[in-house]
């Protein structure tokens, strides 16, 4: 099957978790689906849900302005997150959402077979490496994961909605950035 069909396929099937979010749009990806990088951040915000895209508020225009920092733009990359609607009043994912998406998530990432992943902040961290605790014991370490039946390259770093209130964080990300530069030398 091609890439197209299969994620027309898995959009379906998060469609069916709508009910859990009444009200709330499908925000399911932005970007390339060749790309190498693939970006998952945590779940839509107020303006992603009404656009119906990943990324597209303060903290998104935060993230284009870092990935333009290595040259990468979303022609360059695709980005998706952890859970795929809107949690309610801003909240962030419970570990039961978590560990719903989680398997979609997986499946995503075996369709688009990015060179590497980048996981932005605690929940992506927590759904991909099942990491609990401060996010400072994974944030700029490469590691080589199985997902489904493939390994691959996963690096994560601080989530850009946490650097607009930490800007000081900034640099660390700008560091761990360079690192997927550095290793697929854009
Ligand atoms: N924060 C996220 O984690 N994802 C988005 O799409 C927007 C903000």
């Amino acid at each position: 099957m091609d890439k197209d069909r299969e994620l027309s396929n898995l959009k379906n099937s998060i469609l069916k978790f709508n009910k859990n979010f009444p009200g709330k749009n499908l925000v399911f990806s932005d970007g390339n689906k060749d790309a190498k990088v693939m970006i998952v951040g945590e779940a839509p915000g107020r303006t992603e849900d009404k656009l119906q895209k990943p990324f597209v508020g303060r903290a998104g225009k935060l993230l284009d302005n870092l990935l333009e920092s290595i040259r990468l733009d979303r022609s360059k990359v695709y980005i998706t997150n952890v859970v795929n609607y809107r949690p309610d009043k801003n909240r962030k994912p419970n570990p039961k959402e978590i560990n719903k998406f989680k398997k979609l998530l997986f499946k995503h990432i075996e369709i688009i077979k990015p060179k590497c992943i980048l996981l932005l902040g605690s929940t992506a961290a927590t759904a991909v490496l099942n990491h609990i605790g401060p996010l400072s014991e994974v944030r700029g370490k490469w590691k080589n994961i199985k997902i489904i039946n493939s390994y691959f390259d996963i690096l994560t770093t601080f989530h850009p909605a946490y650097l607009l209130r930490q800007s000081a964080k900034i640099k660390f990300v700008i560091s761990d950035l360079k690192k997927i530069n550095k290793k697929f030398r854009y």
